[in-house]
């Protein structure tokens, strides 16, 4: 006779009621099955933050580094909208976050047998802030969930020292480079200390979300920001 735990009748409803299909090759049963995650390339991303130029360990160039707030900035993988990173990253903000975790946890695991050296002289990890009118919307900060992860493997705290608010300052008063500045206002909400801090998105594209968390940590004390997203576009 079939003997069920409580928890594989919950498991087993699920798959019946909700299937999930890897974002890979569309198999019934993960969200990205064992054969599409062994293909994925987890040795990291590595990028000046300024010019995009690859090099070695995501440091700024001599040229950039005097413009950049960000020491270094890494990622796991290569962001692309239709490779199954990019849809994984799309399911983790608009409708699974749970489920879709233990996929970037695996990937977290990858990276870190490759990088662990790297994130060695972390004390802090601190992800970027949504908007709150966003966090209301979405319920969570993606970012949040990420550093949590990181957090538990490379053994340091995860404390939410930024916040973004919208400026309710009229778009059309402000002039180009003032409503840059507006629209990724950063500000320190709380009094911590690090000399190194990690900080974590789902997605580096220009760099200007994190480069204003990055000036604003320096401006409350902290000497090195590394920029860390799971993906980079
Ligand atoms: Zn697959
Ligand atoms: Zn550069």
């Amino acid at each position: 006779m079939l003997d069920l735990s409580g928890q594989q009748v919950i498991e087993f409803t699920k798959d019946c009621l909700f299937p999930i299909f890897c974002f890979g090759c569309g198999k019934e049963g993960e969200w990205l099955c064992e054969d599409c995650f062994g293909r994925l390339d987890l040795r990291g991303v590595f990028c000046c933050p300024v010019c995009h130029r690859p090099n070695e360990n995501g440091a700024g160039c001599a040229v950039c580094q005097p413009q950049s707030f960000l020491d270094r900035a890494m990622a796991i993988a290569v962001y692309q909208e239709e490779n199954s990173v990019g849809r994984l990253i799309k399911a983790l903000k608009y409708n699974y976050a749970e489920d879709v975790l233990a996929a970037f946890a695996k990937m977290i695991d990858g990276f870190l047998i490759h990088q662990f050296g790297v994130l060695s002289e972390v004390d802090l990890i601190v992800p970027v802030p949504l908007h709150r009118r966003r966090l209301v919307e979405r319920g969570f900060n993606q970012a949040r969930l990420l550093a949590d992860i990181l957090g538990q493997k490379i053994g340091r705290p995860v404390v939410e020292w930024l916040q973004r608010e919208r400026y309710t300052m009229q778009q059309a008063k402000l002039s180009r480079e003032e409503r840059r500045v507006n629209v990724h206002q950063a500000f320190a909400n709380g009094d911590f200390k690090a000399d190194s801090v990690l900080l974590v998105d789902d997605v580096f594209t220009t760099g200007a979300t994190m480069q204003e968390c990055a000036r604003v940590l320096k401006i409350s004390g902290v000497k090195k920001v590394i920029g860390f997203s799971v993906a980079r576009g």
